[in-house]
């Protein structure tokens, strides 16, 4: 992830910005006929369409089925997107000021409906027709038991919208100041045919090899963009959709493997040849456990690449549990073992403390000084520590992204290592190469959470990835059950037996930020409802809470920690960097509050024992669908990597955490939430060509070197820092 993902991303449209020289792709968008200055300003603004070839890379988001007409009387409030043809009877503006509003009546041969427009009803008003036919198109809802559509599109019926030929009409992702400006679907539709009218094949050539389309039966790139704005039938539109989303993955997975391969090649890294005295001694003295096969084989990958003079890059994937800190701190032990200092940055002030504990720990009595850095280490204390790692005292620097600023200098950093890789910016990462000189520093990346494999390879795709898939001998599933406010009772029961056999307990509340006075209200309640039941001095309990001082909070954790209070109420601080081996139920209460991963994370809280854990999740009665879904997901599985999918699934690859500020994942029409087996594909593909040609120099592959060439703007933005 060592590349910047430049901006251009950001703007999809410039992708398909075609520079055949002096083609008509090239031309400005207002000498498209039917454009003009105004609209093509309009389209400039709103959607960045600049050119021709811009407005052709605009994919349609959705197609009207035009092959049926919906009868008002068949009509649900669940009936999702309709098309209706009916006469607009009646029109008028209800409400004033910002409530606003334009109603219109619609009746067919069955029935009667409402429409409705909040905006641009100005506009709306002088262009409908009273008494005119219209098609009608879009999502069906009930206010006071009357149907109606908020927004509709609206058509006056014509013969191009009624015959039997009319099949599948594009629908172009728009703005709200494009529909009231009048540059709606259909005016949208116009522009792209006449678009389509004046292209030949010859402006659009293909850009994939021969052999690959012949596999693949893809149709020829002209013939897949028009089928994608002008569907012919279904099988015509799944085809081109295949042929474009395929395009788009392979393009951008031949680059990051390029990317990969030159990085390789040219980007220098220390040799950590000898395995000496500090990791032997850790591994024959302190290591408390046997390592699991997985430990082993990935710090064997690990060790490979260390010794080969190239800068490591290595994603490490694991499982909540599965071990990745002991991993990260024997390669750190490499490091020093070679002369080099090492150190590990984690997101937040409490997993850094949490690291820094455990590692102080694990190196007692080998002579190794272990620093903990972040912005909470100031004045006298700060000056001397920063004076120590540049002298070199310093072996093992661990803290906040306060690692990486400025004033912190090494004498030699040889490796870095970042846990939850995800929640830090790539600037930062990429401050952190210029934290060594001559080379950068090997750089491992551990993720707390199991990323799914379609974002892991798209995210990560120029980094080489090692997987902990294996968790260490003698841990029990944890038993997931979802309980609701009925069961509250037999929750509680259930609490007092297992603290009967001397077992500790997490009680979870949700902390969202923006209603954190409710939160800590939802947890005060909560909690004085625990004391009531398990009231002091037989029972302790813990609370704690985002709106306390950092030691009261400590406080009360070391004493759930140290066994002396047997409940820890809590929000999700305590999502990381608790390590109580004892507690063996987690409580979630407003548990369709948390997100998957959360979720996930939370319960990794749990089964870190010998004992049988439980995590027991807490709803009120009533949860939303996907509410639902994810609750399910969890009874269901253990598997973070199985929770990871689901979690994509169901939020989009946008909403995953961590992932909005690449920009890498804005695809024109890919989604790793569903192409999963086509992205797969095409970084084979990928991987396969660059192995038998890497610098594309075959005749068959011209195609490619020829777009990848065209469209170097694309990609100028993956510099490497270096
Ligand atoms: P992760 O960071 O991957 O969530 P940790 O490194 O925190 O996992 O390890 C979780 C727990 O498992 C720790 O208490 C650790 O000491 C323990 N552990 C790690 N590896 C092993 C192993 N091979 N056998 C037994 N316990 C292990
Ligand atoms: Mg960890």
């Amino acid at each position: 992830m060592l590349f910047l993902y430049a901006s251009c991303f950001q703007n999809p449209c410039i992708i398909a910005r075609m520079n055949v020289s002096s083609s008509i792709l090239d031309s400005p968008i207002e000498y498209l006929k039917g454009v003009g200055p105004k609209r093509g300003d309009l389209l400039k603004k709103e959607l960045s369409i600049h050119t021709q070839g811009d407005l052709l890379g605009h994919y349609p988001s959705r197609y009207i089925d035009k092959t049926r007409f919906h009868r008002i009387r068949d009509l649900s409030s669940d009936s999702d997107q309709v098309q209706i043809r009916g006469i607009l009877r009646r029109l008028s503006t209800v409400g004033d000021g910002r409530k606003k509003r334009l109603v219109g009546r619609l009746r067919d041969e069955t029935g009667v409906m409402d429409l409705v427009w909040f905006t641009g009803v100005h506009w709306l008003e002088k262009s409908l027709v009273v008494g005119q036919e219209y098609v009608v198109f879009g999502r069906v809802s009930a206010f006071r038991n009357q149907l109606n559509i908020a927004h509709p599109e609206m058509e006056v019926v014509s013969e191009e919208n009624t015959q039997k030929a009319a099949t599948f009409a594009p629908v172009y992702p728009s703005t709200e100041k494009l529909n009231t400006k009048g540059v709606d679907a259909k005016v949208r539709r116009r522009m792209m045919k006449t678009l389509f009218e004046r292209l030949t094949p010859q402006e659009l050539p293909e850009n994939l090899p021969a052999y690959l389309v012949q596999k693949f039966r893809f149709p020829s790139r002209f013939e897949a963009l028009r089928q994608i704005h002008f569907p012919k039938d279904q099988e015509g539109l799944t085809a081109a959709t295949n042929r474009l989303k395929f395009e788009e993955l392979f393009f951008l997975q031949l680059r990051l493997l390029q990317l990969k391969r030159r990085r390789k090649g040219v980007v220098k890294g220390y040799v950590f040849s000898t395995i000496g005295e500090h990791f032997n001694r850790f591994y024959t003295e302190k290591l408390p456990f046997e390592l699991t096969g997985a430990q082993k084989r990935v710090i064997k990958e690990i060790r490979r690449d260390l010794g080969s003079g190239v800068q490591l890059n290595r994603l490490l994937q694991g499982d909540v549990g599965s071990g990745k800190t002991v991993v990260g701190l024997m390669v750190m032990l490499m490091a020093l073992d070679n002369g080099f200092q090492a150190c590990l940055m984690a997101p937040t002030e409490i997993l850094a403390q949490q690291h820094y504990k455990s590692i102080s720990n694990y190196v007692k009595g080998l002579g190794i000084q272990v620093a903990f850095l972040s912005g909470s280490v100031k004045g006298k204390k700060r000056e001397k520590l920063l004076k120590l790692l540049e002298a070199g005292e310093i072996h093992i620097l661990i803290g906040t992204h306060a690692l990486i600023e400025d004033p912190v200098q090494f004498k030699n950093l040889g490796l870095a290592i970042t846990d939850e890789q995800h929640r830090f910016g790539v600037a930062q990462r990429a401050k952190l190469w210029a934290k060594s000189k001559p080379y950068p520093p090997h750089v491992l990346v551990m993720t707390a959470t199991p990323i799914p494999r379609t974002l892991a390879m798209t995210l990560y795709g120029d980094l080489d990835v090692s997987v902990i898939d294996e968790l260490p001998p003698g841990r029990k599933d944890i038993e997931t059950t979802h309980r609701t406010e009925n069961h509250r009772m037999r929750v509680i029961g259930f609490m007092r037996e297992q603290i009967g056999l001397g077992r500790q307990v997490y009680v979870v509340y949700p902390l969202i930020e923006e209603s954190e006075t409710l939160d800590l209200q939802n947890l005060e309640e909560g909690s004085e409802a625990l004391q009531r039941e398990f009231p002091m001095p037989e029972y302790q309990i813990s609370i704690v809470h985002g709106r306390m001082k950092a030691a009261d909070k400590d406080f009360e954790m070391q004493r759930f920690v140290k066994g002396e209070t047997q409940i820890m109420v809590a929000t999700t601080v305590i999502e990381v960097g608790v390590n109580v081996p004892n507690a063996s139920v987690m409580v979630i209460e407003n548990t369709e509050r948390f997100g998957l991963s959360q979720l996930h994370q939370l319960r990794g809280r749990v089964g870190r024992g010998a004992e049988q854990s439980y995590c027991i999740l807490m709803s009120s009665f009533k949860v939303s669908k996907e509410g639902k879904e994810r609750i399910q997901t969890m009874v269901r599985t253990n598997d973070g990597f199985e929770i990871a999918e689901a979690d994509l699934r169901l939020r989009g690859p946008g909403n995953i955490e961590g992932t909005q500020q690449s920009g890498i994942l804005n695809f024109r029409i890919a989604d790793l939430a569903r192409d999963g087996r086509i992205l797969q594909t095409a970084r084979e593909v990928a991987a396969r060509i660059l192995e038998n040609d890497p610098k594309l120099e075959k005749p068959e592959h011209h195609p490619i070197r020829w777009y990848l060439d065209k469209h170097v703007k694309q990609f100028k933005g993956w510099s490497l820092i270096s």
